[in-house]
C-alpha cells in the first residue's frame, strides 16, 4: 500500500495518477481511509508564507453556459501562465447518477490540457459529504501547484451557499432577463454573488444583454448600498466567442485585491475554516443521533405521533434527544 508520505510527495510533484488516488482517498467514507486522508491533508497543507491560490465559485442555471465559460476562462488563464483546477459541487448527481462535470467533452480542449485538471462532483451522498470532499480536494490541488481553482455548482438547495463559503470570489452567470423576468432570479444568489455576468451576449442578443446588465446592476445597488466595500459589477460576455472573458477574470482579481487591501480576504478565509469546523460538528452529531439505537427504536413512533397531532414537533424533538441521551449515556 502506498504510504501517506509517498502520496504527499506525488501530490506535490503533481503526478496525476497519485493525485487521483489522493482525491479518491479524501472522497472515501471508510473510517480508515478518512484517517489516512486527514494525515495526508496535514502533510500537504502549506505554511503561512506559501502562495495563495485564487478560489472562484461559478453558479447559474443549467444551460446558462457554465461549462463553456469554464472552458474559455480556463484556456485564458493557462495562456496567462496559470494552472487551473476545475471541481464541482453537485449534490443532485448523487440522486440522478449524472454529474454536471461528468461529461468532460463539454470542456474538451481544457480537459486535454496538461495545465488543467477537471474533477467531477464526488457522489458521496449528502451535500455535507460532497462539500467536505470538494474542500479537501481543493487543498490537494493547491499542493499540486494549481493556482486557480474553479468550483462549479448549480443552484440546487443549499449548494450555492455551500460553494460561496468555500471560495474567495463567487460568480453568478445569467441570461439576458429584464423587467418581470428579473424576478425569476433568486434573490439569495444575488446576495451571494461578487461578480455577475450576463452570458450569450452575442449575435442578435448583444443589445438585450447590455440592457439586462444595466437592470441587474440597479437591482444589485439595492443589496449593496453606496459605501459597501465591494459592489458587484455586472458584465456581459460570450463564452462561445470568448468576448468578455478577460474582463470577467479582471473583475475577479479586482474583487480579490479590494478584499486584501481591506484585510477582509484573510479574515474571510479564517472565518470559513471556523464555520467549516462547526458544519462538520453539526453533521457528525446529526449522524450520531440518527443512527443511534435509542433513536432508531423510537423514530417511527415519534414521527407518527407528530403526523397525527398527538405530539408537537418541539415535544417530539425532545423525545428523540431523550432517546439519544438515554442510549448514549448507557455504559
Ligand atoms: P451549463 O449547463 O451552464 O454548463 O451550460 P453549457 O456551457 O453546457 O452551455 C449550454 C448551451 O449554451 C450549449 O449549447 C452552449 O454551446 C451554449 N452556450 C454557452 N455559452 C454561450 C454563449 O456565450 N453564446 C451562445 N450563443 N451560446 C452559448
Amino acid at each position: 500500500m502506498i504510504t501517506v508520505a509517498e502520496l504527499a510527495d506525488g501530490v506535490r510533484a503533481d503526478k496525476r495518477a497519485v493525485l487521483a488516488r489522493a482525491i479518491t482517498l479524501v472522497e472515501s467514507r471508510r473510517p480508515d481511509h478518512q484517517a489516512r486522508a486527514q494525515e495526508l491533508l496535514l502533510e500537504v497543507t502549506p505554511g503561512p508564507d506559501a502562495p495563495i491560490a485564487t478560489r472562484v465559485g461559478i453558479t447559474g442555471v443549467p444551460g446558462v453556459g457554465k461549462s463553456t465559460t469554464i472552458e474559455a476562462l480556463g484556456n485564458h488563464l493557462i495562456s496567462l501562465g496559470h494552472k487551473v483546477a476545475v471541481l464541482a459541487v453537485d449534490p443532485s448527481s448523487t440522486r440522478t447518477g449524472g454529474s454536471i462535470l461528468g461529461d468532460k467533452t463539454r470542456m474538451g480542449t481544457l480537459a486535454v490540457n496538461p495545465r488543467a485538471y477537471i474533477r467531477p462532483s464526488p457522489t458521496s451522498g449528502t451535500l455535507g459529504g460532497v462539500a467536505k470532499a470538494t474542500r479537501e480536494t481543493m487543498v490537494l490541488m493547491e499542493a499540486a501547484g494549481f493556482d486557480v481553482i474553479l468550483v462549479e455548482t448549480v443552484g440546487v438547495g443549499q449548494s450555492e451557499v455551500t460553494v460561496a463559503n468555500m471560495v474567495d470570489t463567487f460568480t453568478f452567470l445569467t441570461l439576458a432577463r429584464t423587467g418581470d423576468q428579473l424576478q425569476g432570479i433568486k434573490k439569495g444568489v444575488l446576495e451571494l454573488a461578487d461578480v455577475v455576468a450576463v452570458n450569450k451576449a452575442d449575435g442578435d442578443h448583444v443589445v438585450e444583454a447590455r440592457v439586462a446588465a444595466r437592470e441587474l446592476s440597479s437591482a444589485l445597488r439595492l443589496i449593496h448600498p453606496r459605501g459597501s466595500l465591494w459592489r458587484p459589477p455586472v458584465l456581459t460576455q460570450s463564452a462561445v466567442e470568448g468576448t468578455g472573458i478577460p474582463e470577467f477574470w479582471d473583475a475577479v482579481l479586482r474583487h480579490r485585491s479590494t478584499l486584501q487591501e481591506a484585510g477582509e480576504f484573510d479574515r474571510r478565509r479564517r472565518q470559513q475554516q471556523v464555520d467549516w469546523t462547526w458544519t462538520m460538528v453539526r453533521d457528525a452529531i446529526l449522524g450520531r443521533v440518527e443512527h443511534s439505537d435509542g433513536v432508531r427504536s423510537v423514530r417511527s413512533e415519534v414521527e407518527a405521533s407528530v403526523q397525527d397531532g398527538s405530539l408537537t414537533p418541539a415535544l417530539a424533538a425532545q423525545r428523540i434527544l431523550d432517546a439519544f441521551d438515554g442510549h448514549s449515556s448507557r455504559p
